[in-house]
């Protein structure tokens, strides 16, 4: 897996400069956005696999780009950079739709490993089982895991990533209980520093709502009590 399109979202150049040279050196071809709005505009316009977003920004901030993205529907892993401590926790609001965060001052090492686990994630296990195991419908769920489609009652219902590959490991070995340890290798990797069992449970609140009848006695989505969740087909 090599000439992923990066897009890399900050305002100091010098900074861009850096990152754009290290990501090259590594075989990705780099996009440099120098604003929220420009993020927006190449974004749309060449979407990138995987953007590399700086909260702080002259005009929108970070967490807007990755607000209005995701409610645009683009799925593309987003990796913010803060340099504060209060920002992180609003990284962990979970609300936002980002995948992994790093806290500057960071090494380009510790950037191209972060990148590279969540192209892997995002991109390498879509090559999924059999064609008919792309599909599957519970309830009144319709799950494409090819297209990352998700219908209820024929609407389409939005996911974040996070919660989509949440999903997609709970049904892809049904009726068999997850830790969530597990849990949260299969969706962040070891390394993220998001993946944590109370994370986990929001998501997992998050996608009860989205996607059970009636989400605090969920039919489909259970907990296993003193392991983790499992799906029930
Ligand atoms: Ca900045």
């Amino acid at each position: 897996m090599s000439g992923e399109k990066i897009l890399i979202v900050e305002d100091e150049r010098a900074v861009a400069r850096g990152l754009e040279y290290g990501l090259t050196a590594e075989g990705f071809s780099v996009l440099w956005a120098r604003t929220g709005n420009e993020a927006l505009a190449l974004t749309r316009n060449e979407a990138p696999h995987l953007i590399v977003l700086d909260i702080r920004l002259p005009d929108i901030s970070g967490f807007d780009v990755c607000r209005t993205l995701r409610s645009e529907g683009k799925r593309q892993p987003i990796l913010m950079l803060t340099a504060r401590d209060e920002e992180v926790d609003k990284i962990l609001g979970l609300e936002l739709g980002a995948d992994d965060y790093l806290v500057k001052p960071y090494s380009l090492r510790e950037l191209v490993s972060r990148i590279r686990a969540l192209l892997r994630r995002t991109y390498g296990d879509l090559a999924m089982p059999t064609a008919d195991a792309r599909r599957l419908a519970f309830g009144a769920v319709e799950v494409d895991l090819e297209r990352m489609l998700v219908t209820r009652r024929g609407q389409i219902t939005e996911l974040t990533p996070i919660e989509f590959r949440l999903l997609r490991h709970l049904v892809s070995q049904p009726a068999r209980p997850a830790s969530r340890e597990q849990l949260i290798e299969a969706i962040w990797g070891y390394d993220s520093d998001l993946g944590n069992d109370r994370t986990v449970d929001v998501h997992m609140r998050h996608l009860r709502q989205k996607l059970e009848d009636d989400p605090s006695d969920p039919r489909w989505l259970v907990t296993v009590r003193g392991v983790g969740y499992k799906f029930e087909p």
